[in-house]
């Protein structure tokens, strides 16, 4: 028996790219197939993140024109995270592996060959990792590399130059599902799964079609979710500093008292107000950091449903 391969692509508003990019999903489980590596119950999983236009629609067409194609519908926008668990999750008892990867053809579909010949040598988890960034910005670039060397600096173990394009087998998918938490960062729990792992490379493209649901903004917030989410060391570093501080002040103090003695009261209003401003900015930001963690700490407690799915599509011999 081949195994059954479901590839998972979360889309959020994406009626410009789907068309283009969902015959060639099809067109590899094909190839994969006619060339006996998949089960020809494998399946194209899409995951209907609420968009506001006619994604579903194309979704749910797609499934009646081709079994291989199927798909969920959460009952609002969760972000790629949360819709890429719901499909994750969704798959995980039907199929015997996993792709992920975006609906937009930036991630080259021909690694998939690659990572299911990863799979069938023993792999629990192989990693998609981009071998070049030539097509993004220079913005994007420099902002994506300061991201993923801040992350490592800051104690979260995360694969360099890897997003979101992975397989995963059942025995990984199990393992991920006993992770409850609902600050999602998957780039970061999947290492923690563990299991036997590899990297395939692969050349990064421009988006087909529609624009980029993810501006700086939002990459900055996924940056803080993700250091926060997966380490503790920026508290650490609050205490190492306010360590450091402390250590100066009693120098500090001890030479006022001295000079106070010696020469008698001298004016100082300069540097009286520059310490007190930059203790308070640094008091204010260390209360910002640990007002994060505990943010996240009520949001965990609360264990909201990380998704809820409102709608999937049938089955076509489903009566
Ligand atoms: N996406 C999603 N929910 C969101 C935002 C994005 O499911 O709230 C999907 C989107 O449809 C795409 C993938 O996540 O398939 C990656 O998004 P995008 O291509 O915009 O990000 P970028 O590649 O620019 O980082
Ligand atoms: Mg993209």
């Amino acid at each position: 028996m081949q195994p059954i391969l479901y590839i998972v692509i979360p889309c959020y508003n994406e009626q410009e790219v789907l068309p283009v990019t969902a015959p060639m999903f099809l067109q590899k489980i094909n190839d994969l197939y006619i060339y006996g590596k998949i089960s020809e119950d494998s399946r194209i999983l899409f995951v209907n993140d609420g968009s506001r236009d006619k994604t579903w629609d194309i979704i749910t067409e797609l499934s009646m024109l081709d079994d291989h194609y199927c798909g969920i519908s959460l009952s609002r926008n969760r972000g790629h995270q949360n819709a890429l668990l719901a499909g994750l999750m969704e798959a995980k008892d039907k199929c015997d592996m996993c792709i992920s990867v975006d609906c937009d053809g930036q991630d080259d579909i021909d690694a998939i060959d690659k990572m299911v010949d990863e799979y069938l040598s023993g792999c629990d988890v192989v990693y998609g990792v981009r071998s070049d960034r030539k097509t993004d910005t220079f913005f994007k670039r420099a902002t994506a590399q300061f991201f993923y060397k801040l992350m490592t600096a800051m104690g979260a173990e995360i694969i360099y130059n890897h997003a979101d394009y992975r397989l995963m087998s059942k025995k990984a998918l199990d393992g991920l599902s006993q992770f409850k938490e609902v600050n999602l960062f998957l780039r970061g729990l999947v290492p923690m799964v563990g299991f036997k792992c590899s990297c395939v490379e692969y050349s990064r493209k421009e988006r087909i079609a529609g624009k980029s649901k993810y501006p700086l903004r939002k990459m900055l917030s996924f940056a803080i979710d993700g250091i926060t989410s997966l380490s503790v060391k920026p508290i650490r570093l609050i205490t190492t500093f306010g360590f450091v501080v402390s250590l100066l002040s009693i120098v500090g103090i001890t030479w006022s008292v001295i000079t106070r003695f010696i020469y008698g009261p001298t004016g100082g209003w300069a540097s009286t107000i520059s310490i007190m401003c930059f203790l308070g900015g640094v008091q204010l930001l260390s209360l910002g950091v640990i007002g994060e963690y505990i943010g996240k700490i009520y949001l965990e407690i609360k264990e909201r449903p990380r998704y809820i799915i409102d709608k999937k599509t049938k089955e076509r011999n489903d009566s």
